[in-house]
């Protein structure tokens, strides 16, 4: 087999972008060489320090440059509320309607048997140590409502309130998971205060 050119490797490499086909993939690179040598090369310089330099927040597993991220390292947080979303864009869409001051537990997903996805994967164990070290008195779970959604907060509701934690969901009707974006600041505040005990 041939080896690639430099200009196929560039189309190839942008087809790992979600909904970027084969066509479009080469129409950017096209563009870029045209129109946009700077975008690129500026392109390339975020992407080498973001793959290199981002990782997870070794309490909430959100995404940080430091071992712990800014919201759980802010001693103004209260450390008593833990809001369990799937997605960081789930946190910054609570972030952005003003009503939590809790901390936050990114399941990085939700439970997917079939996709091999385990309460591990979702980092349990870290919620767990977190709510044994002592502190934490509510749970607000705050998954999807989708069917996975659903069984993800029910499995974790479970887990958590063997531990003697008190449990809540969500109001229902807002579209968690990754969708929150869409939801609007004052849907969002209410659905948190509307939020109920799991049980
Ligand atoms: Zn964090």
């Amino acid at each position: 087999m041939k080896p690639l050119t430099t200009l196929e490797k560039l189309t190839d490499s942008l087809r790992c972008l979600p909904g970027v086909g084969a066509k479009s993939a080469a129409r950017m690179s096209l563009h870029l060489l045209q129109h946009n040598r700077a975008g690129g090369l500026a392109l390339a310089e975020a992407l080498t320090e973001a793959m290199n330099r981002i990782g997870h927040c070794e309490q909430c597993r959100n995404y940080t440059e430091q071992p712990l991220c800014s919201l759980c390292a802010d001693q103004r947080r209260d450390a008593s509320v833990i809001c369990v979303v799937e997605t960081p864009s789930d946190v910054a869409a609570i972030e952005s309607s003003r009503s939590f001051q809790g901390q936050y537990h990114v399941l990085m997903g939700h439970l997917s048997p079939l996709d091999g996805i385990g309460p591990d994967d979702i980092g349990l164990d870290k919620l767990e140590q977190r709510v044994q070290q002592g502190g934490v008195a509510e749970i607000i779970l705050a998954t999807g409502s989708t069917v996975e959604g659903e069984a993800t907060a029910h499995y974790i509701g479970g887990r958590m309130a063997a531990l003697g934690v008190g449990v809540s969901r969500l109001a229902r009707g807002v579209p968690m998971g990754g969708e929150l974006d869409y939801v609007d600041s004052s849907t969002i505040a209410q659905a948190l205060s509307g939020r109920r005990p799991l049980g």
